[in-house]
Formats: C-alpha cells, sequence, structure tokens
C-alpha cells in the first residue's frame, strides 16, 4: 500500500492538469489512468478531431486558391497520410502531458482504479490510500433509442479514426461533435448526410449563428434534415441502412457507409465503485452530485470535467481540477460562472461563444441590447478574403456582456476576448473603447460593440 495526499483518477484535460497543480502546492500526487496518458480529449475527442479538422481546412483554402490569384492544379486527399498525422499530433501531446507529469514528480499508475471506502483506492488488486480522491474519469458514448453501436454504428470518436476515407457518412446529431464531423468529412470528399431532431443545426447556439452555419453547411454539399427523426438503423459488414422521418412526414429510406451516433455522452463511473464510497450521483443524469468547489457527497472526494453537470468541455474540465484540488489544499478559489466558459465549434464555418443567446436574455427579462455586424464591416476580412457575424448581446442598464455569438473564420479564437472583458468586469462599452490592431478579424469584436453602444462607425 502507498500513501500519497492527493489520487487523481484519470489523466485527461481534467486529471493532469489536476495532477500538475496538486504537485504544485506541494502535495505527493498519483495519477491513475486504465487506458492512454491524456484521456479521451487527447487520444480519441478533441485532439484527433481537430487534426483531421486541420487537413479539411487547409484543403478548403487551397480550394479558394484562385480567388487569391493562385493556381494549384492536381490536389488530392491521401487520406491515410491524414490519419497518420492525426497518430502523430496525438503522439506528439501526449508525450508531452507524460512529460509534465514527471517534471512535476506526479507518479503515474496505469490501471483501473476504484474507490474502496474512506481514503482507499484498488488498482489491480492493490490499495492505495490518499487525504484526497480526485475523480476525473470523463465521459463515454451513449446510445439513442431503439440503435445499438456495433458494426457500421459508431460514435464520434471512432469516426475521426477511420482507416478509409468513407464514400458516403451521416451523422445524427448536429451540435459541435456532429457538425465537426459532416464538416470535415464532406469538405474531404465524402457524401454527409446530418441529421438533428431539433428544428436547427448547433440547436443551443444563438439562432442567427445556426442560420450562418446552416447556409455554409449546404455550400459544402452537406445534406441538413432538422426536425427529422432516424430510425429503423440496421447495419450489414458494408453499409448501414436506416429511414428518416421530418416532423409527421413519410419515412424516407437511408443508406450510408457508416453512421456516426453524436447526440450526447454519459459518465464514465461504471468502474469507479461510487456505491462503495458512498458517492451520490443525480439519478436522472447518472452525473455526480457536487457543490461549487467540486466537493461530492463524500468529504474527501471531489469530481470534475465530463462526470459532473455543466458543459461537457475539456477547459471546463481543467479549471475545475485546479478549483477541486486547491479546495483540497485549503486555499480559497476561485468560482466559476458555467454560462460564461467559451464554447468552441471547429466546423467549418467556425463557430465560438459564451454567454446567453439573444433568446435566452430575452427570456430571463434582461433589457436586452444587440450589437450586430458581418465579418465584412472591417477591412481585414476582405483582405483575408472571410465571412461570418459577429453578435454581441448585452444589458442595456449597466452595459453588461451577457453573451457572444461569433460565426466565421477564427471565431474560436475571437470569442476570448469577450470572455477576458467579462471575467474582468468590462462591458460592451469599454470593448468598443478598446483599440484593436488594423486590419485584423478582432476588430470586427469592437465594431459589434460599437453597434450595441449605438455608435457603430463601419456598417
Ligand atoms: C469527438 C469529440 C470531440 C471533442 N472535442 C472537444 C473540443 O474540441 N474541445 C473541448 O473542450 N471538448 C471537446 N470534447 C469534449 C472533451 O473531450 C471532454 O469534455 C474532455 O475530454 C473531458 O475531460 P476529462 O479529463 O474530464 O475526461 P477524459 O478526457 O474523458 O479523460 C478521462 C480519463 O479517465 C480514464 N478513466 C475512466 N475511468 C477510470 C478508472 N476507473 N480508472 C482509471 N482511469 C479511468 C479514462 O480512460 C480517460 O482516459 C470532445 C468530445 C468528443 C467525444
Amino acid at each position: 500500500m502507498a500513501q500519497f495526499d492527493t489520487i487523481v483518477i484519470g489523466s485527461g484535460p481534467g486529471g493532469y492538469v489536476t495532477a500538475v497543480r496538486s504537485a504544485q502546492l506541494g502535495l505527493k500526487t498519483l495519477v491513475v489512468e486504465k487506458d492512454t496518458v491524456g484521456g479521451r480529449c487527447l487520444n480519441y475527442a478533441c485532439i484527433p478531431a481537430k487534426a483531421v479538422l486541420r487537413s479539411a481546412d487547409v484543403l478548403h483554402e487551397i480550394r479558394r486558391a484562385d480567388e487569391f490569384g493562385l493556381q494549384v492544379q492536381g490536389v488530392s486527399v491521401d487520406f491515410a497520410a491524414v490519419q497518420q498525422r492525426r497518430k502523430d499530433v496525438i503522439s506528439q501531446l501526449t508525450g508531452g502531458v507524460a512529460g509534465l507529469l514527471k517534471k512535476n514528480g506526479v507518479d503515474y499508475l496505469s490501471g483501473e482504479a476504484s474507490l474502496a471506502g474512506g481514503g482507499d483506492v484498488t488498482v489491480g488488486g492493490e490499495t492505495h490510500t490518499a487525504k484526497h480522491i480526485i475523480l476525473a474519469a470523463g465521459s463515454v458514448r451513449r446510445a439513442i433509442p431503439g440503435v445499438e453501436y456495433g458494426g457500421r454504428v459508431i460514435g464520434t470518436e471512432e469516426a475521426w479514426a477511420l482507416d478509409e476515407l468513407p464514400g458516403s457518412i451521416a451523422v445524427v446529431g448536429a451540435g459541435a461533435s456532429g457538425t465537426e464531423i459532416a464538416s470535415a468529412y464532406a469538405r474531404l470528399g465524402a457524401n454527409v448526410q446530418l441529421f438533428e431532431f431539433l428544428d436547427r443545426v448547433l440547436p443551443s447556439e444563438d439562432v442567427d449563428i445556426s442560420r450562418v452555419a446552416n447556409r455554409e453547411f449546404k455550400k459544402q454539399g452537406i445534406d441538413v434534415h432538422v426536425s427529422t427523426k432516424v430510425a429503423d438503423v440496421q447495419t450489414t459488414d458494408d453499409e448501414v441502412t436506416f429511414t428518416f422521418q421530418k416532423g409527421d412526414g413519410d419515412k424516407v429510406d437511408g443508406r450510408a457507409d457508416w453512421l456516426v451516433i453524436a447526440t450526447g455522452r454519459a459518465p464514465d463511473v461504471e468502474a469507479l465503485g461510487l456505491d462503495v464510497a458512498g458517492v451520490k450521483t443525480d439519478e436522472k443524469t447518472g452525473l455526480i452530485q457536487v457543490d461549487g468547489r467540486l466537493r461530492t457527497s463524500v468529504k474527501g472526494i471531489w469530481a470534475i470535467g465530463d462526470l459532473v453537470p455543466g458543459p461537457a468541455l475539456a477547459h471546463k474540465s481543467s479549471d475545475e481540477g485546479v478549483i477541486a484540488v486547491e479546495d483540497a489544499k485549503g486555499l480559497d478559489t476561485h468560482p466559476i460562472s458555467y454560462v460564461d466558459i467559451p464554447r468552441a465549434t471547429f466546423c467549418q464555418p467556425n463557430v465560438g461563444s459564451f454567454g446567453l443567446t439573444e433568446a435566452q436574455a430575452k427570456e430571463q427579462g434582461h433589457d436586452v441590447v444587440v450589437g450586430k455586424v458581418p465579418y465584412g464591416a472591417v477591412g481585414g476580412a476582405t483582405v483575408y478574403g472571410e465571412s461570418g457575424t459577429i453578435k454581441i448581446v448585452g444589458e442595456k442598464k449597466y452595459g453588461e456582456l451577457l453573451g457572444g455569438h461569433i460565426v466565421g473564420a477564427k471565431a474560436t479564437e475571437m470569442i476570448q476576448e469577450l470572455v477576458n472583458a467579462k471575467a474582468l468586469e468590462g462591458g460592451y462599452a469599454e470593448v468598443a473603447r478598446t483599440i484593436h490592431g488594423h486590419p485584423t478579424l478582432s476588430e470586427g469584436v469592437m465594431e459589434a460593440a460599437r453597434a450595441a453602444d449605438g455608435w457603430l462607425i463601419h456598417g
């Protein structure tokens, strides 16, 4: 039996960041991982997805080369090389995580960890003890009613690791993961159908953002079906057949080489021994119940990331890990404003957002002001050949930033400015009067803020 101050279960962006912070605080720390260092984010999810998307983005740029006076001939996709690059990116970054753990003196143990009551954790028949246990076990794919995984029915992680470029792919769920898969494969050359049960793509984004994204997806050749239910899924060795039905309309037969379920995830709690330790979960969602400092119902045990409520995002998991371990150490740590966590979707066009949509802000009774500009309002967009929309949702009374919504090139980067402004207690009037470099796309953010403040200059 080995004795630690902190045992972290899981080595994803939640677990490894927690472990490094724990070690920085002078705590003797162990990370236990049942699969591969770096967790799902680095090995199967965020990072591989973005690596393949990057290939699609480069191809997209090359195809537009003539707009910039360049003639490029003989462009083709070497999908094996795309996938090799994905693997190389993963191994470089997971190697980096292993290095960070080592550099910070964190012990690493390979194996499946279970809570054994008190401060005990069992791994492969051995028991280790800690004063603080932090659960960072992440999430697993979830099926949809009536559809089982297997054969040609796959989850989002598998979708990024296909050996061959599919001729056709059907994606169920047009949220962040589904639209990323659809937009990558469509641009790489597959026939893509995208199905969404709700009435628009990216249904949790502001409606103006969904509208622009939908238009651009169609331009990429994606066959988009909203308000549509997929059922009767049958898989063989080489194809999957299904039906799809829009509202109360007729059922239509569909087929694809692969059907990807991209409708959400469930916490990976099965092996954790939550019952043994007495850690309470939410009956409906299965998520672990925590307070604002990520403390579970059991003293000495914290839970973070995809295991607990809030958006299932890597950066949310990392931040929660920092809070949890600082709380364990007895520090006065920072609270999270969950609605203000930036949301980044790397489909084409990029989508970056935070805070409330215009509809949510109105529903909540705010005196809403909106500043909305096209990318073309500022010179940079024309110079770089980019289009899109920037929308700021504010509260009139104090000039508060309630939300930011950007669709277009670099939206996932540009949204951060508004997140930071809000975190530093700035409103749209402050963003409107902050000098931005020229010619940049982010000048458009300043113009949207000026529009909200009633003095749009360019537009
Ligand atoms: C396809 C896809 C793309 C995504 N893209 C993005 C993105 O671009 N940006 C973003 O912010 N988020 C993205 N996400 C969400 C993101 O992957 C998760 O929010 C993030 O991985 C959560 O981090 P985590 O550390 O909590 O868990 P994970 O990354 O899931 O890591 C948990 C680790 O715990 C291990 N584990 C589980 N149980 C045990 C046990 N009992 N013992 C030992 N080890 C255990 C698992 O093996 C795993 O390695 C994406 C998700 C998917 C599926």
